[in-house]
């Protein structure tokens, strides 16, 4: 018989179907944790520490993981000797083991409190907690308040505020323990069996993203999911009425412009380009420079203003057009663990002031740079001058530009392949804003555990990717300008 854990009862709540591939796919690429979800677990076990540090007198199970049974004894003989709190207390009951991150001793029972690097409770936090208050009332512990120790977003390093918040979720707890058993009993009886069917739907996407959605969402360019803005929400509210296609759509239904070309495009399996894009690219007029930055964000906040998860400017990259056609380019990334911002904004700041404007692809650089002028008062006006200079390419593209290609988004990635073909990301290393924030966090942070020769690689590494950014806007710009000549050309 399988022995649940609380993930496994977690993912067994989202879909059975999701849990049955985990338990007997167990070794599946879906499952494989990635740089950035490794990160994350990173952060998390930080924040574990940390919430520990606040029940003084607490004693940690400290005993190799796949020793249920030593790390089960290990908890009864603490529970017994009245220790005021014990971190990963062990516990199997039901078919169900389970370590409970907190388990405080009060005068009344026993808090159970899980630590979370979240800045609010979840859905699944509820799961999580009942599943242990269920195992822990079999066990004979008496729990008589269940808490989230999660983090608290008004926190501002260094120090403003209280890094965490106890959020009390007793009710919600005892409002799904009543399930837990049946939900065990038929978790268990799925698992004998072969994989279950099971229609994908909203529980695809909630609690969390499922990483089996490739293999059960259909590849079909025509799904109702690639609709532009069809968020999974819209998407699952047309499966439930029966429209599983695009062109299932009802005639009368009320689209987005972008929608409708993206409907237009499709149909005549070609490019759309509405009149007005030599207009609307007037404001990328002049001596025109292309920003982006890289940030990072850490659950525990390590430069000052910065929240939980706040995120931070660490790397900008920079190409300029030059009077003569040519294009000059700055890469800046920071070194070593100190904030760098003060030293970035300079830099900036001397980098692009000779621009009449500024592209950017989307808000991103705008709020990054507001966030600066805040942080480094004696630069405001300078930075704020930049911000005056900055144009956003996006709604551009949104407004008149649609490619079957897109597949019904306007990232700068899926646009430009079928715009600009001939640049891809392929030759790079990293290739995802989300690995590069993780990857600057490991050079800036934890550079000593790296080799010396893999630090300098992947510094140029980083440096290459957000290049390669700055440089696919200035191609699609390009492409964006023959696009315009050419429609003007038609009208
Ligand atoms: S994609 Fe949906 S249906 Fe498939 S395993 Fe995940 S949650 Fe279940």
């Amino acid at each position: 018989m399988v022995l649940l854990s609380k993930s496994k009862f977690v993912s067994g709540c989202q879909c059975p179907k999701l849990l049955w591939w985990t338990v007997h796919e167990p070794l599946a690429e879906e499952l494989q944790p990635d740089k950035v979800l490794l990160d994350r677990f990173d952060q998390g076990r930080l924040v574990g520490e940390l919430a520990r540090e606040r029940f003084p007198g607490g004693l940690l199970i400290d005993l190799p993981h796949h020793d249920r049974d030593a790390r089960v004894a290990a908890t009864a003989r603490t529970l017994a000797s009245g220790a005021p709190a014990i971190f990963e207390a062990c516990f199997e009951a039901g078919g169900v083991f389970l370590a409970v991150d907190i388990l405080q001793r009060t005068e009344a029972g026993f808090t159970l409190i899980e630590a979370k690097s979240a800045t609010s409770v979840k859905d699944d936090h509820i799961t999580d907690a009942a599943i242990q208050a269920w195992v822990l009332a079999q066990a004979g512990v008496s729990v008589t308040r269940v808490e989230v120790m999660h983090l608290n977003k008004e926190y501002r390093h260094p120090g403003q505020g209280d890094l965490f918040v106890r959020t009390d979720i007793t009710e919600a707890v005892l409002a799904f323990l009543p399930s837990v058993p049946g939900r065990v009993a038929e978790m268990a009886r799925m698992l004998e069996g072969d994989n279950p069917d099971q229609p994908i739907g909203a529980h695809c996407f909630e609690p969390r993203d499922c990483a089996f959605m490739p293999r059960c969402w259909p590849d079909d360019p025509d799904h109702i999911s690639t609709l532009y803005n069809n968020g999974p929400k819209r998407s699952v509210e047309y499966m439930a009425q029966g429209i599983h296609s695009i062109w299932d759509i009802p005639k009368a239904k009320k689209l987005p412009p972008a929608a409708l070309r993206q409907l237009r495009a499709l149909r005549e399996n070609r490019i759309i380009v509405e009149p007005g894009l030599a207009q609307a690219l007037i404001p990328f007029e002049g001596r025109l420079g292309y920003l982006d930055f890289e940030t990072v964000a850490r659950a525990v906040p390590v430069w000052d203003g910065l929240a939980p998860w706040g995120q931070a400017t660490a790397q900008f990259s920079y190409h300029e057009e030059q009077p003569d056609g040519s294009y000059t380019h700055v890469g800046w990334l920071a070194e070593g663990p100190g904030d760098p911002r003060r030293e970035l904004a300079e830099r900036l700041i001397e980098a692009t002031k000779h621009a009449r404007h500024i592209a950017t692809y989307s808000a991103f650089e705008k709020t990054r740079i507001a966030e600066l002028q805040l942080l480094v008062p004696d630069l405001a006006v300078p930075l704020g001058e930049l911000l005056g200079k900055l144009a956003d390419l996006l709604p551009v593209v949104r407004n008149y530009v649609y490619h079957p290609g897109f597949k019904g988004s306007f990232s700068i990635k899926r646009v430009l392949n079928p715009l600009v073909p001939e640049l891809t990301y392929n030759d790079l290393v990293i290739v995802d804003g989300l690995v590069a924030s993780v990857e600057i966090a490991r050079l800036l942070f934890v550079a000593h555990k790296i080799p010396i020769e893999e630090r300098d690689r992947l510094r140029q590494d980083l440096l290459s990717y957000c290049e390669r950014d700055t440089w696919a806007m200035v191609r699609l710009m390009g492409r964006l300008r023959e696009l315009g000549s050419m429609s003007s050309s038609e009208q």
